[in-house]
Parts: C-alpha cells; structure tokens; sequence
C-alpha cells in the first residue's frame, strides 16, 4: 500500500478561489454548521466570539494538497481550481437525470455539476513531473495551480517535465495563458495523435464552438514549446513512470502509471468523471468526439481497474481525486482512497 507523508493535508482554499461562497453561504454557511452536521457544536462557539480581537477571520489562504508515496516516488495532489458543468452536458442522460444524480450526491450546483481540476506532481529526488497544467481560468474559478506549486516551494521554472494527457484547454492551459511558456524549463509530452489531431485546420474548422478554445491553445502550445516530445504509444519517460494509452476521450487521450516497490497508481485523466461514473459506460461528456471509443476504453477499464484494486488518480474527481473503482454487488462505483489507510 501506499504510504502517505505527514506533509499530507492542507486545508482551505485560496481567498481567490473560494470567493464568499465557502464560508458565506457554502459548506459553512447554510449547510454544514447551519442547521447541518454540527450545528449545535461548533457553530455556537463561533457566534459567540465577542472580542473584537477574536473575530473570526478569512480562511487561511493556502490551496489545498495532499501527498502520498508510491515507493521511491512522492506524488503530490495539487489542484487549479473548480467549476460547474452544465446538466446537460452529459450526452447519455437526460439534464434532469445528471441533476437528480448530482444532487444526490452533493454536488449540485444551480449551473451543473461541479467539478475539479486536479493535477499531479511526481517527485523522485532528481526530477520533478508535472501531469497536466489545469484551465488556468479559461474555465470557472481556476487559475490556482501557481499557488499550489507555490505552497509547496515551488515555482514552475522548477518543473522538469509535463505531461499533458489530452489537448483539452482543460489540462493545458496552465502552459501558455498569457502567451507565455509558464514552464521555460520543461519537457511536454503528449501522444502524437493529439498533437495531430488539434493542430490539423481541417479538424479545426469542422469542430463546434465549444472546441475551438483547445484547438487555439493547441496551435500556442507548440508554438511556446520548442521541447514538446509527441510520444508514440506506450512507453516510460523516466524509470518507473510510464505513458498508459487510454484513447477514448480523445484521439490521443493518455493516463500515466507510477510504479515503483510494489506499490502503484495510475491516473487516469477524464476516463472517469463524476456523478455518472463508473456507475455507466453509456453516459459520455460533451466534449469527447468518439463516443464508441470513449465507451468501449470505459467498458475495459472499470472492470479491471475494480478486480486488481487499483488505486487511481483522476483530473475532475472529488480532491484529491484519489480513489479506487469497486463492484458493489454487481453496481460499479466510486471509493475515495482514505488517507488514513495508505500505509
Ligand atoms: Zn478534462
């Protein structure tokens, strides 16, 4: 198993991502400290205060992270930020069934589903690793990734490599907003049929609006970056780190492995999104072209996954986005990888 280090959690969200709405009306607010959980423990205590001095202040203003080893390998969750997606968005289902699922689960927002974008550091001593580079604000409210890097003592001229696992704005974005290369010391890698793919103008002007941002940041990525390495199929960029094709989602839609003492995690990118995965394969999001493919990489990969217990990483699940896919009786489903039991 995993072994977690004491540096694990942080906690709080960046005054710049969280807004009002954590404390004023969020998860503190309304919900949890309200009429909620512990309504009639801590909230009291806080309402309370009457020192001036003593007033309750903003949250502390670190992004969240959290660490765990596998083997020789420090891999450190990081996140850019959230955003909400809209219900109907998920062909497969109807807006209303995604609403009724999310909300079930928590995690319905007026606007859609909300979502994160989690991204990976892989640290073994001598290199640092980076997977995906978030939306950088091109989506919701990210942005934040800079900050986490930051918290940890890190600033992106420090990152060896990325490794971009699809040419969604999404994950790359992070690279070149404000046409800049934010990451001037770095290798990029992405699957060559990607690079192909969201740099062919035919494809680009045959693609809906919702697309042309990616094509766009595509065409700058590989432009900014003189060091971009269009990978071929599976392979390892440094020993123990490893390109695990997963095509699907995109043409070239790759998610890495981290192997090293026995112990592993793969991440998985966008083969799994929340609220409607894994519990389906026949529910898709917007945004992947090849629906058969993407559902026939899913129909493969949810049953392994769940029947070696593999512990996953996954870009838009809940932070850390850390997990594992289970077969409940027959029903497939999400269980969050607990800190706690890692070692
Ligand atoms: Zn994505």
């Amino acid at each position: 198993m995993p072994r977690l280090t004491r540096r694990a959690f942080a906690t709080g969200l960046p005054l710049g991502l969280v807004g009002g709405s954590l404390l004023g009306g969020g998860l503190l607010g309304g919900g949890l400290l309200g009429g909620g959980l512990i309504g009639g423990g801590l909230a009291p205590a806080l309402a309370a205060t009457k020192d001036p001095a003593a007033t309750p202040t903003a949250p502390v203003s670190v992004t969240p992270l959290s660490q765990i080893c596998i083997g020789r390998f420090t891999v450190t969750a990081l996140t850019d930020g959230y955003a909400d997606m809209p219900y109907d968005y998920f062909p497969g289902r109807t807006p209303a069934e995604v609403e009724q699922a999310a909300t079930a689960q928590f995690t319905a927002r007026p606007s859609g589903v909300r979502f994160l974008f989690n991204q990976y550091l892989i640290e073994d001593g001598e290199r640092r690793i980076l997977i995906d580079a978030g939306p950088a604000g091109s989506i919701g409210q990210t942005g934040a990734l800079p900050q986490a890097l930051e918290a940890i003592g890190l600033q992106r001229d420090q990152i060896d490599a990325v490794i971009v696992t699809h040419m969604h704005q999404d994950h790359m974005g992070g690279l070149i907003v404000g046409g800049r290369n934010n990451y001037p010391n770095a290798e990029v890698y992405i699957d060559r049929r990607d690079v192909t793919h969201w740099t062919d103008p035919a494809k680009q002007s045959a693609a809906p609006d919702y697309l042309q941002t990616s094509f766009r940041m595509a065409g700058e990525v590989v432009a900014l970056y003189p060091k971009l390495q269009a990978i071929d199929g599976e392979r390892e960029i440094v020993r123990g780190v490893s390109i695990v094709d997963l095509t699907g989602h995109t043409p070239g839609h790759i998610g890495v492995r981290i192997e090293d003492g026995g112990q592993s995690l793969i991440m998985v990118s966008d083969m799994i999104f929340p609220v409607v995965h894994p519990q389906a394969t026949d529910v898709f999001f917007l945004f992947e072209q090849d629906r058969v493919a993407a559902k026939a990489m899913r129909d493969r990969f949810f049953p392994r996954a769940a029947a070696e217990g593999a512990l996953i990483a996954a870009t838009h699940m809940p932070f850390p986005g850390l997990g594992r896919v289970v077969d409940d009786r027959g029903q497939m489903r999400w269980q969050v990888a607990d800190w706690a039991l890692q070692d």
